[in-house]
């Protein structure tokens, strides 16, 4: 199983960290060790600024290469909302060095994800509402219809260079209103006023 993420995908987040506004996907990787197995997320010892970032989560339901465009729906089996945990003190000084960021985003339970649901449930995945609550106050929401590119472009881009396999995931990118959680911070994500995920910060 893979993790892909997309960068940079809504124009107010990209801006909100001074980045250019990308020309095509910034596509990253997390490995399944990156998964959070539970409702309990550890703060890490090796960072002192982890920030949330939600994104709707697509999962892909067969395995495709090459994929156009106009097929890429298909591919879609299940969709939810999560979290792709970054390390903003690390991710920023990999940045200002031109390093790779996989030290910032990668690391052991940085990929959160929500309860999932059939794909088919809903009629447009281009015009989904998200958000966040923390400590039962709204935090971040987006709407998918924001996205710089759209989900198939997204596989249609992914799957030029990496086979999509049944069961991988794909994280489309946060919107603005990022920010840094603490220990005893309570996290709630919720797909259209339905929560997928409680989290408790410790
Ligand atoms: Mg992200």
């Amino acid at each position: 199983m893979k993790i892909f993420c997309i960068g940079r995908n809504y124009l107010a987040h990209a801006k909100e960290l001074g980045n250019a506004t990308p020309t095509a996907p910034v596509v990253f990787m997390k490995p399944a060790t990156a998964l959070l197995k539970d409702n309990n997320f550890f703060l890490p010892s090796f960072s002192n600024n982890i920030h949330y970032e939600t994104e709707i989560v697509l999962k892909i339901g067969k395995n495709g290469k090459a994929i156009e465009p106009q097929f890429a729906h298909r591919y879609i089996s299940e969709v939810t909302v999560g979290i792709d945990f970054t390390a903003r003190d690390l991710q920023d000084d990999c940045k200002a060095k031109g390093l790779p960021w996989e030290i910032a985003k990668s690391f052991d339970n940085s990929a959160v994800v929500g309860e999932f649901m059939a794909a088919d449930n809903f009629s447009d995945l281009q015009n989904l509402n998200f958000h966040l609550l923390i400590n039962s106050e709204q935090k971040q929401t987006g709407n998918t219809a924001n996205v710089i590119f759209k989900f198939d472009y997204m596989i249609s881009y992914i799957s030029q260079f990496f086979t999509l396999q049944q069961g991988d995931l794909i994280f489309t990118g946060t919107p603005q209103g990022v920010g840094a959680v603490h220990i005893g911070d309570h996290l709630e994500g919720f797909l259209e006023n339905k929560k997928l995920f409680d989290l408790q910060v410790k």
